[in-house]
């Protein structure tokens, strides 16, 4: 029977940052097992990059500085465009929670913020409709990143420190003994290993479940409307986001008149479906017509319309670290963070497996026991 010393279910943009972490700190025998023939087919291959600092809890803030600065000084060019992030606020109670959160970032070190007003807003994006915006909050640092840049950069320095990747190789169980990892069992035979990452998005669940433990992670589908407009974009448009529906929107990268629209939508229910539907472009123009009225103008480009899977938790924060059987680790539940916290993750997964726990960042309250124990995180700034 074959055997790795660590194997890691899933080759999206967070298996591969673990194997990277992992590598670059000397563990040998990593191997990622990809059940496609291809790396970045999950929700990785659909996001569309956006990265940020703006969030209301000091985990999902601390995350973001350091995932920030990590693609800014990466030496793999990741398409890091700090373009910001605009905050809307059209009531008092969302100002005072931007108010709020843009205070936590600046006391966690995070200067590039500031609360914006009306006029500085309408100066900032050119055509917005501001009659009832109250302000809002600017991150000078947010932006965006090319998703697959980010999961070929992990990944191709973890296969030159030596990590192995097999792909159309699904996992059909993790199989334990006296409480401990002994291996797994993919649809290519078995496979002896001592521990087992689970970065299988927002598949986790079902794998987690072979081993008796209950992760709550569930699919969400989304949708991005992407479209042209006739000329080209302001320069430098930030990804903008109206506090009070959702709605938000943000240049398509290395286009100057390709642009990215969508919004939550709250009656969408758990599934693993990723099917476009048709009906949501009418939705999505609906808000666009209100707050952006020149995206209303614009021509949906069929072809680039895309429906993908969030990975949420109860809480929408991240669920990273142990759990009561020994060699099992989870990396999941991102909540549609996953790309941009990817570097962060995958250096405290790497910290947790070799050292025992994250000392780079104090990541213990994203820990699986804080379902059963109560201790649940909130957070306001999710889109
Ligand atoms: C429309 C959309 C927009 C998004 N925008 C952003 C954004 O702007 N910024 C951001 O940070 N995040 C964004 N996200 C969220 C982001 O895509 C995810 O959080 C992130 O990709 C999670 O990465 P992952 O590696 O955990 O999961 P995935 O990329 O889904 O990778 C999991 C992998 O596991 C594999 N797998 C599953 N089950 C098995 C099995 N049994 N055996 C073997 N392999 C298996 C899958 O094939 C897949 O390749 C967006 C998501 C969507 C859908």
């Amino acid at each position: 029977m074959k055997k790795a010393e660590i194997i890691i279910i899933g080759g999206g943009v967070v298996g591969a940052s673990v194997a990277y972490h992992l590598t670059e700190r000397g563990a040998k025998s990593v191997l990622t097992l990809e059940r496609e023939n291809l790396l970045g087919k999950g929700s990785t291959g659909k996001a569309t990059g956006g990265v940020r600092a703006q969030f209301e809890t000091e985990i999902n803030i601390k995350l973001s500085l350091y995932s920030i600065e990590f693609f800014k000084n990466w030496d793999f060019d990741c398409g890091y465009e700090p373009c910001g992030y605009l905050f809307l606020a059209t009531g008092e109670k969302q100002f005072n929670f931007l108010k709020q959160s843009v205070a936590k970032q600046k006391s966690l070190g995070c200067e590039a913020v500031e609360m914006v007003d009306t006029k500085t807003i309408s100066k900032m994006v050119k055509g917005l409709n501001c009659q009832d915006i109250v302000g809002g909050s600017f991150g000078g640092r947010d932006g965006f990143i090319n998703p697959l840049g980010v999961l070929e950069g992990f990944s191709k320095k973890a296969a030159e420190n030596g990590a192995a990747i097999q792909a159309e190789t699904e996992v059909l169980l993790i199989e334990t003994r006296n409480g401990k990892v002994v291996g797994v069992e993919t649809d290519k035979g078995k496979l002896e290993c001592e521990k087992v990452i689970l970065c299988a998005g927002a598949w986790a669940r079902n794998l987690a479940k072979t081993a008796g433990i209950d992760l709550p992670v569930e699919p969400l589908k989304r949708q991005i409307v992407w479209a042209e407009s006739a000329t080209s974009l302001q320069e430098n448009l930030p990804m903008v986001i109206d506090l009070s529906n959702g709605f938000h929107f943000r240049p398509a990268k290395d286009s100057k008149r390709e642009v990215l629209f969508a919004y939550p939508d709250k009656n969408e229910t758990p599934s693993f479906s990723t099917d476009f539907e048709e009906s949501f472009v009418e939705k999505v123009y609906e808000k666009a017509k209100h707050r952006a009225p020149f995206l209303a103008k614009t021509k949906v480009l069929r072809e680039k319309c895309r429906a993908g899977l969030y990975e949420n938790t109860p809480d929408h924060h991240a669920i990273l670290g142990g759990c009561e059987i020994a060699g099992l680790y989870f990396a999941n539940g991102f909540s549609g963070h996953g790309v941009m916290h990817s570097p962060a993750t995958g250096r405290a997964l790497a910290e947790i497996v070799l050292d025992g726990k994250a000392n780079f960042l104090d990541v213990s309250c994203l820990r699986l026991e804080r379902f059963a124990t109560g201790e649940l995180l909130h957070e306001t700034a999710f889109i």
